[in-house]
């Protein structure tokens, strides 16, 4: 496309987010988008379903040696997830921040999980910690098919040329 994204394209990234089935039941979906959407990441793809015990424990197979392991992997799997990419400068390590540390008591206010969760088990939101993570779980969860290219007028306003 045109002039910026093309100066940009090496530093634009991707993060796969995915909100809980704590916070789809909870109703803070919108809530969640909003927060990337007006921060100025493009939405890539998104899709809700229920994943499989067995999904759940291969989204999260870095853990399985933890003592939550079995939980987390049920809650995951216990009903609706939104499963979502999201693309920007920076979106991967800037996501983490805009969703916060991993237990609510130590989240700060302003995040996700600070402004709208409690108990780390019920933390609402999901996002890759890293550049590979992404990758691979942006693979796991979606076909290359249902990630969308497109351009945002709104992007010669977000990035300087
Ligand atoms: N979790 C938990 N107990 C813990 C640590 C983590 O229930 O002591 C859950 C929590 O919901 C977290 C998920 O396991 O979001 C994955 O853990 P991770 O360390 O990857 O945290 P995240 O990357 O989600 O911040
Ligand atoms: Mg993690």
């Amino acid at each position: 496309g045109s002039a910026v994204s093309t100066v940009h394209a090496a530093e634009i990234e991707r993060t796969f987010i995915a909100i809980k089935p704590d916070g789809v039941q909870r109703g803070l979906i919108s809530e969640i988008i909003s927060r990337f959407e007006r921060k100025g990441y493009k939405l890539v793809a998104i899709k809700i379903l229920t994943p499989t015990k067995e999904f759940a424990m291969l989204h999260y197979d870095d853990l399985k040696e933890r003592p939550f392991f079995n939980g987390l992997c049920d809650f995951l799997s216990s009903g609706p997830v939104v499963a979502m990419v999201w693309e920007g400068q920076g979106v991967v390590k800037y996501g983490r921040k805009l969703i916060g540390a991993t237990s609510p008591h130590n989240s700060e206010p302003g995040t996700i999980r600070g402004d709208l969760a409690i108990s780390v088990g019920r933390n609402i939101i999901h996002g890759s910690d890293g550049p590979e993570t992404a990758k691979n779980e942006i693979n796991l969860w979606f076909k290359p098919e249902e990630l969308v290219d497109y351009g945002l007028d709104s992007e010669k306003w977000l990035y300087e040329p």
